[in-house]
């Protein structure tokens, strides 16, 4: 189960923390989104936790995770406490998901391979997952008889209602989503026994005492699948901030594939980290120099100048 222990007593100090996954290059999308978060935290005299989300075996591997660490050292974030790596907490995660199967609020499901395997990463905008059909909806009295049915391990899938979950965003205000519409019930455990990226993000939120998530806009569609799942587990619910997208001069979200916006990149160029750090700082309406150290900002730092729209990545006059 949860360590409810770890979670953090009200009142208590804010707990912002960074969750990058090593499966690739960090780029100036993750720059700006953990700057943030970081100052989300250190403004308010909170701590930072680092999370390595790490589950996607397939994709996620040691030379990704010390190229994150590096490119976060290199920016001038540190953190509280240990690195915490998903592929850890297999087990207690997995528990998790047995224990809304238990209850009644998971069921066994055996459908496609392809589903499975989208369930696995954070889905970021733009990335379609299609509704699910409800086809192992009420099809299996237990586990074994799922099992012994399919000829196979089955997955579990939280099933949704038709309420409409209403949050609050920092940046982009009242929030609507009705889950029963998008995506219909979701993974949470995959076939093969990986706990699906919703359950792991909260079952490690909570653990790590986290009362503030800052990170991009692209994960807001997320957001209602998370607290449908703090509820189901009567864990406390922390704050959203859903930073605006970094794109690119065409208008896409920067992505891990392009190369030519990473930290690594950036780095290799000769790059000075502190024009990073003042990049992130001006996108938000701060008044900085056009080099800061991330330290130097904390004491003026405020999110309420973010507004939700995406944000033009231009970067060639860091090269003059
Ligand atoms: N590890 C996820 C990613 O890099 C972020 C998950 C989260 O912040 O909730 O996309």
């Amino acid at each position: 189960m949860v360590d409810r222990n770890s979670t953090n007593p009200e009142p208590g100090p804010v707990i912002g923390r960074l969750a990058p996954s090593p499966t690739g290059s960090l780029h100036l999308g993750h720059a700006h989104a953990f700057v943030l978060a970081w100052w989300q935290a250190r403004s308010r005299g909170g701590l930072v936790r680092l999370r390595m989300e790490d589950l996607d075996a397939g994709r996620a591997n040691q030379q990704h995770v010390d190229q994150s660490l590096r490119d976060l050292e290199w920016l001038g974030l540190d953190w509280d406490g240990p690195m915490l790596r998903q592929s850890e907490r297999l087990e207690p995660i997995r528990e998790v998901a047995y224990s809304l199967h238990r209850s009644g609020l998971a069921y066994a499901c055996c459908c496609s391979r392809s589903d499975v395997r989208q369930a696995l990463a954070a889905p970021h905008a733009g990335e379609d997952e299609p509704v699910y059909p409800g086809t192992c909806r009420g099809r299996f009295a237990d586990l074994r008889q799922a099992e012994r049915q399919c000829g196979a391990p089955v997955g579990l899938r939280f099933a949704v209602d038709s309420r409409e979950f209403r949050f609050h965003d920092s940046i982009h205000g009242e929030c609507r989503h009705r889950l029963d519409a998008n995506p219909g019930d979701f993974l949470i455990l995959r076939r093969d026994r990986t706990p699906a990226y919703q359950l792991s993000v909260v079952v490690d939120d909570a653990f790590q005492g986290v009362t503030d998530v800052v990170r991009g806009a692209d994960l807001l569609d997320s957001t209602a699948r998370q607290i449908a799942l703090l509820r189901a587990l009567n864990l406390p619910e922390p704050s959203y901030h859903h930073v605006p997208l970094i794109v690119d001069t065409e208008g896409r979200r920067l992505a891990k594939r392009d190369n030519s916006r990473s930290l690594t990149a950036l780095r290799d160029a000769g790059i000075d980290p502190r024009q990073v750090i003042s990049w992130v700082a001006r996108n938000c309406g701060l008044q900085v120099p056009s080099r800061v150290g991330a330290n130097e900002v904390v004491s003026s730092f405020t999110l309420a100048n973010v507004t939700p729209s995406p944000i033009e990545c231009r970067i060639d006059d860091w090269y003059r």
